[in-house]
């Protein structure tokens, strides 16, 4: 029997009221169900939200540093956890055992960040014009939030959104994506664990368009926070837009890595790999554009297909180079990808098959692709793709390699590989992207500053992470004090 696992709403671990569940199945092999979830109603996510209301004075009169030894707790427990969390994070996601352990880590070290932060959120004192006056602002929870979070990092998306919510004395429905609950369960659990008071934390899952339009649109909500595919998060925008409610949406990237004749191309081949083929090309940082000067470019394609083809492909638990993708839905969108790009002109030079073989027939597995001869104006050129496949595209020069990576709707992450200064400083003044990187792959963000994106990759309201990732969850009050 799979474990069957509950929502978890005002400090209890509860069924829908539906009674309706659903299967998450290890990526690796489909036989395998990870676990049974709530098919959670609206009335559900109701519920949900009026815990969560319920809870919100209290848990904002809660001195900060006492928030933040919640937190700081939570991340004991998570460690403590760690070997556990990094297995299931493979199993039901995919991702390899280095790849889970990586973000499972990343999640602990998010909440001992905010642990701290919740002692320090800040304000400022300024000097007032009138006598016997103090002038000053504070920053206040905003209240009741609503965290929408996608599958490809599973639990680091719900830490880096959960944890400076609830320093900064908010109270949260989180809404995972189905394909991967799993991580962020045992998250609610290692809050619950660590102490924290009923229903300042509640866990809803079920269908997107049912738990996570309910949260989006709920009048009790007062800020949604989602991550997520730019179609969808353009319709949360907008639902939240309706009431004033606050949002923020951090969503698609179809990022670049520009490389210049002055880069050391076995370099620049390692920086595009990785950023291309790492978590199976399933991140929203992922390079999904080599856009290659033409004195490089030949050996830049032939050392980017080697590099592909020595990726060896396995089940995450068993640490290979590269797990499968997350649902058949994504294989198939790959797969549908490659045949685009090669109707379009493109060569697909290596990949972009399922493998043979026994030992694959049970997961979604994909060889990594790399596709050259690709322009502009191509679909695989224009469209987020979500998996490992590596459009390459030729240019003549600096500038047309900052065109070509900006000629396209999202602006998440971009990275050149150059020896040349100028170049370096240029392409991160020229580049419309919200993470603009030098020698360095596109992927892999550091906690402590502030990401999100340009264009259709983001609301460009907030952002997330670092100091700036308490900004969305607080209010800025100003105080006058005649005394
Ligand atoms: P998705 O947009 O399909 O789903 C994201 C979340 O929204 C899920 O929890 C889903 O159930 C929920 N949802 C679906 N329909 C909804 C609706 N009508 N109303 C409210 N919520 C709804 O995305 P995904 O497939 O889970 O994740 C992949 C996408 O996420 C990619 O586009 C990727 O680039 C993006 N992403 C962005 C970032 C970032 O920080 N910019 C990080 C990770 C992933």
């Amino acid at each position: 029997m799979p474990t069957a696992y509950r929502n978890y709403v005002d400090g209890e671990w509860i069924e829908s009221r539906a009674g309706e569940t659903f299967e998450v199945r290890n990526p690796a092999d489909t036989g395998d169900i990870v676990g049974e979830f709530q098919a959670s109603t609206s009335a559900d996510t109701d519920a949900a939200v009026e815990a969560a209301v319920g809870a919100q004075t209290e848990w904002a009169t809660t001195p900060g540093p006492e928030r933040g030894n919640v937190l700081a707790e939570t991340a004991r427990i998570l460690e403590e956890q760690r070997d556990e969390l990094t297995e299931t994070l493979a199993r039901e996601e995919g991702k390899t055992l280095d790849e889970a352990g990586g973000e499972v880590q990343r999640a602990i070290d998010i909440f001992c960040y905010y642990a701290e932060k919740a002692r320090d959120l800040g304000g400022t004192v300024k000097s007032p014009s009138g006598t016997d006056t103090e002038l000053y602002t504070k920053r206040e929870p905003l209240g009741t939030v609503a965290l929408i979070t996608p599958w490809n990092y599973p639990i680091a998306i719900p830490a880096w959104k959960l944890a400076p919510a609830l320093a900064a004395g908010n109270t949260a429905v989180l809404k995972p994506a189905s394909a991967a609950p799993t991580v962020a369960r045992k998250l609610l659990g290692a809050l619950d664990d660590a102490g924290l008071p009923d229903g300042v934390a509640n866990y809803v899952t079920g269908s997107g368009s049912e738990v996570g339009g309910t949260l989006a649109s709920h009048e009790d909500i007062d800020g949604v926070s989602f991550t997520g595919s730019t179609a969808v998060g353009t319709g949360v925008a907008q639902a939240a837009a309706d009431d004033l409610t606050r949002v923020q949406c951090e969503m698609g990237g179809k990022n670049p890595t520009v490389v210049m004749p002055s880069a050391d191309v076995a370099e620049a081949v390692d920086i595009v790999g990785a950023g291309a083929f790492g978590v199976t090309g399933q991140a929203c940082t992922a390079c999904s554009r080599a856009i290659v000067h033409e004195d490089v470019y030949d050996e830049f394609v032939a050392g980017i297909v080697d590099y592909a083809a020595s990726i060896e492909i396995g089940p995450g638990l068993e640490n290979p180079d590269m797990g499968p993708h997350v649902t058949q839905s994504e294989l198939e969108s790959t797969l549908e990808y490659v045949d685009i790009a090669t109707e379009d002109g493109a060569n697909l030079e290596t990949g972009g098959r399922q493998p043979e073989g026994r030992a694959y027939e049970d997961g979604h597995y994909v060889e990594p692709a790399v596709v050259s001869g690709v322009t502009s104006d191509m679909r695989i050129a224009q469209e987020e793709v979500f998996g490992p496949v590596l459009a390459v595209l030729k240019v003549d020069s600096f500038e047309a390699g900052v065109d070509v990576a900006n000629d396209v709707e999202y602006g998440l992450s971009a990275s050149i590989v150059t020896q040349d200064l100028s170049e370096a400083h240029r392409f991160t003044e020229e580049i419309e992207s919200g993470v603009a990187k030098v020698n360095e792959k596109t992927t892999g963000l550091e906690l402590h500053v502030p990401f999100g994106g340009y264009k259709q990759s983001s609301t460009d309201t907030y952002r997330e992470q670092g100091d700036a990732g308490l900004d969305f969850f607080t209010s800025t009050k100003t105080v006058y004090m005649n005394y």
